[in-house]
């Protein structure tokens, strides 16, 4: 079978011709209706029915196809990009462009409102169709509502098709009465029910010619995202279609570890990572999730024994589907006010404490160096997600997650809406996951899959000469080790911001007064919403009893090990 990645090299191989022929023949004639491909999330050819049917019309009407990517300064001034993200997007928009050139066309990048550049260019260009991938972001739906209704009045007709997410989010909402199912298991079973998901469709072979439209529309450089190179680091995961492609191939061709993967296995400190990285592909759909499906369905289905939802691969997927469902259809799924599923939790407002969390000086070297690696690279593993976020709200700060998502969707290459806000919910024990006892130890986590340190002393250089005994919790060495060391904690390197012994008590008590008060406010409703809980037990909703809750915080006291460790 020809792999996605061989048939793209095949697809640019043999374009260069066409485009040369098409080029020459576009200069002599009159320029026809054009129909619109607006890619914005989906930056790829393969598995884009929606562009497929962009194909499908300008061929069959003889108009120009036009590929096009709109700079939103929603996005570009808002400052909630980071560095990391701008640049992957850069790189995924210029492979976007040159696979296109090699098809005979082009992207043409706007700047402006979509709201704003779509009309004038239905307008100048007389666009008879405009083609998209649906989105299930509030922004985006709202966004796509205005779009389409302009595009109407111009009369233009508007096509978006699903292709972001493994079902279409309404199909899983009717398989389940209507309503977003609330448990992962819950998920599961609507997909058995469902069947396996629609095949990705392949990359189109040929495009329509865009023609020659005048004005700017190249892909932006660093600079004028206002970025600047110099600050950034080396780049680990580029951004686009051709890299995601190949980074799939490369897991895939190790089909053991593929259907041995189970998820709470992997390490989150490994030097190199220890799960496939493909979210900041899947996020922008530079790879689609279908395809990364259907490939692992390949590989088990050779094999023949294979791991299972939810610590398998397929498992993350339907995570991911999981939370898509869920938040396309829980109105204010990214707050906690006026959110049906989400814990009302007094949550402390403390902006020193924040800061310091997100800078990395917290003076916990495993909490810390997450947040490193996490400001210099754009993506750390999913144990140390769990790790930072538990940490910063009902572990140790108390800090609303609702600040700690914004600080990862700045951060994160794979900063994703529903997941971001879903995950934050789940680690501060406010939706999905109620055992607020089980508390990660700053301490004791990290040295379970890394003793040693060594991934402490690669994000935080300043404690590579700690010895081992110490680099988990510097304050404790002699001083005399720590002048050896050539790092004095308090002035080289600060001193613990909390004690996580005395908060981490205070904070479940402050949980608990909180789940009662919203047991007693909402009796019923959050029944059944945390079937999910990480020992696989499946819990409800409501807190645990004072017996299991009491075993649970005296058996974390020293350690996370098993039992703060999710299934997920
Ligand atoms: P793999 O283990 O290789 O999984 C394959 C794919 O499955 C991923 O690429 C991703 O698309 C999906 N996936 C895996 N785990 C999850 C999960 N728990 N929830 C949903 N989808 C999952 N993931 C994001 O993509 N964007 C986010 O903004 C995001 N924010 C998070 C915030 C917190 C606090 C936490 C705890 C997790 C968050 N995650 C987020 C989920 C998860 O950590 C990442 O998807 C995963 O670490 C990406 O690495 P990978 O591609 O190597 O994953």
């Amino acid at each position: 079978m020809i792999s996605a990645i061989h048939f793209i090299i095949q697809i640019r191989m043999s374009a260069s011709v066409i485009l040369c022929q098409q080029r020459d023949s576009e200069a002599v004639a009159m320029s026809p209706p054009v129909v619109i491909h607006w890619f914005r999330k989906g930056l790829r050819l393969h598995d884009n029915p929606a562009l497929l049917k962009a194909v499908d019309y300008a061929t069959q009407s003889g108009y120009h196809l036009r590929p096009v990517f709109i700079l939103d300064p929603q996005f570009t001034r808002s400052g909630r990009v980071g560095a990391n993200r701008w640049r992957f997007l850069v790189g995924a928009l210029s492979d976007l462009d040159s696979s296109l050139q090699l098809l005979g066309s082009r992207l043409l990048v706007c700047r402006g409102s979509p709201e704003t550049v779509l009309p004038k260019l239905i307008r100048e260009w007389d666009v008879r169709r405009i083609t998209f991938e649906t989105d299930t972001e509030p922004y985006a739906v709202a966004r796509d509502a205005r779009v389409a209704q302009l595009a109407r009045e111009l009369s233009c007709a508007v096509t978006s098709v699903t292709s972001h997410t493994l079902y279409e989010p309404a199909q899983v909402l009717a398989a389940n009465g209507g309503k977003p199912p609330l448990t992962y298991q819950r998920m599961v079973t609507l997909v058995e029910q469902l069947g396996a998901p629609v095949a990705a469709e392949p990359a189109p072979r040929s495009l329509p010619p865009p023609g020659q439209p005048a004005g700017h529309f190249s892909v932006p450089s660093l600079a004028e995202l206002g970025v600047d190179a110099e600050q950034l680091g080396e780049e680990l995961y580029p951004g686009g279609e051709t890299e995601g492609l190949a980074r799939l191939e490369r897991s895939l061709a190790r089909p053991d570890w593929v259907c041995r993967f189970e998820k709470p296995k992997t390490a989150p400190n490994s030097l190199q990572p220890s799960t496939t990285v493909l979210s900041p592909y899947v996020k922008f759909g530079c790879v689609s999730a279908r395809l990364f499906y259907h490939r692992l369905a390949d590989v088990y289905s050779r094999r023949g024994n294979y791991t299972r939802p939810p610590v398998s691969l397929h498992g993350q997927l339907l995570w991911r589907e999981f939370f898509y469902v869920v938040g396309a259809n829980t109105p204010n799924f990214d707050r906690m006010e006026g959110n049906a599923i989400c814990r009302q939790i007094p949550w402390i407002e403390n902006e020193e404490f924040l800061k310091a969390w997100s800078e990395g000086r917290t003076g916990y070297p495993w909490i810390d160096a997450v947040m490193t690696q996490l400001r210099q690279e754009g993506w750390i593993h999913h144990l140390a997600r769990h790790a930072v976020a538990c940490f910063l709200t009902r572990g140790d700060l108390f800090i609303s997650w609702e600040h700690g998502m914004k600080v990862f969707d700045e951060l994160l290459l794979d900063a994703d809406w529903s997941l971001n806000a879903a995950n934050w919910m789940w680690l501060s024990a406010s939706a999905f996951f109620h055992q607020f006892f089980r508390v990660y130890s700053p301490v004791a986590f990290g040295k379970k899959t890394d003793p040693n340190g060594d991934y402490i002393k690669k994000y935080l250089p300043k404690l590579r000469k700690y010895p081992s005994q110490y680099i988990y919790e510097p304050w404790k060495a002699p001083i005399a080790t720590q002048k050896a060391a050539g790092c004095i904690v308090g002035r080289d390197y600060p001193k613990p911001i909390v004690d996580h012994d005395k908060v981490r008590p205070r904070n479940i008590e402050w949980m608990a007064a909180a789940y009662k008060k919203g047991k007693a406010a909402h009796p019923a409703p959050a029944a059944g919403l945390g079937a999910d809980s990480q020992d696989g037990k499946g819990h409800s909703g409501s807190a645990a009893s004072s017996k299991s809750q009491k075993r649970s915080t005296q058996s974390n006291s020293k350690s996370p090990s098993k039992k703060t460790r999710s299934k997920k």
